[in-house]
């Protein structure tokens, strides 16, 4: 019912050179029938991904984006900026982002607005730090930072959204939660999607991110409410990242 999708969040990685060995590696291992599949890439290299990407099944985004259109906000990239480089996608919230730049749960929902509002797809993470698991807190943080998307945007707007439940202590970290914890925190998001929603809740695509690698792909993916990936480290090498991109066909 939902395709799978994985996508690939190089973070702050790349260059000229290496993008494209990696960009022209996974395009070549794609499969028409497959999961889609997209990577999202800094600001500067978009325009690699157009020239590069374009007329591929390889779609491919942002890692972040303003809130605003346009203005005296020195450093940020707008929307439309993004969509001058045919993006798809945009990041948003993701927990670096609310770690490091102090992002809060109404500024990525405003930044959610716009991105709709534009015509991108966001891909709007959410999870938790480990003393909030372990201080029983997992529902709460998960649940506040999605209402907070949700409060903000349409209800005809839902089914334009991706979400990636992404348990901050998973990341980079080479723990992953474990296909039940996963489906058991996605089964949550979905339940308040369907508070907005119902109708649009079972087709939101709920990704799950957090050391997702090619050994453990398959049996994260298998589970009923996880319809894909957003990969990090795993999305530097083309082999890996098609063995998970694979593990979702
Ligand atoms: C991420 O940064 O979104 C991520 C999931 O990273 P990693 O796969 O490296 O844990």
């Amino acid at each position: 019912m939902r395709r799978k999708l994985v996508v690939g969040n190089w973070k702050m990685n790349g260059s000229r050179t290496a993008n494209s060995v990696l960009l022209s590696g996974v395009v070549a291992g794609l499969t028409p029938a497959g999961a889609a599949c997209a990577v999202c890439v800094p600001a500067p290299y978009l325009a690699q991904c157009e020239a590069e990407l374009s007329g591929t099944p390889l779609a491919w985004g942002a890692q972040d984006m303003s809130a605003y259109a346009s203005g005296a906000y020195t450093g940020e990239v707008a929307a439309g900026m993004l969509l001058d480089f045919a993006c798809s996608y945009v990041i948003l919230g993701h927990s670096e982002r609310r770690a490091y730049h102090v992002e809060s749960d109404a500024l990525v929902a405003q930044k959610t607005v716009a991105a709709l509002a534009a015509g991108l797809t966001p891909i709007v993470c959410i999870g938790e730090t480990l003393a909030q698991r372990e201080a029983g807190q997992t529902e709460a943080v998960v649940g506040a930072q999605l209402g907070a998307v949700l409060d903000a945007i349409g209800a005809g707007d839902v089914a334009r959204i991706v979400l990636a439940y992404e348990p901050v202590w998973a990341i980079g970290t080479g723990k992953t939660a474990t296909p039940q914890m996963a489906q058991d925190v996605h089964l949550l998001l979905r339940a308040q999607v369907a508070t907005k929603n119902a109708a649009a809740a079972a087709g939101v695509q709920i990704l799950y991110g957090g050391s997702m690698k090619p050994d453990n792909a398959k049996e994260l993916m298998a589970m009923p409410d996880i319809d894909g990936g957003l990969i990090g480290g795993a999305a530097l090498k083309a082999a890996d990242f098609l063995a998970i991109v694979h593990a979702a066909d």
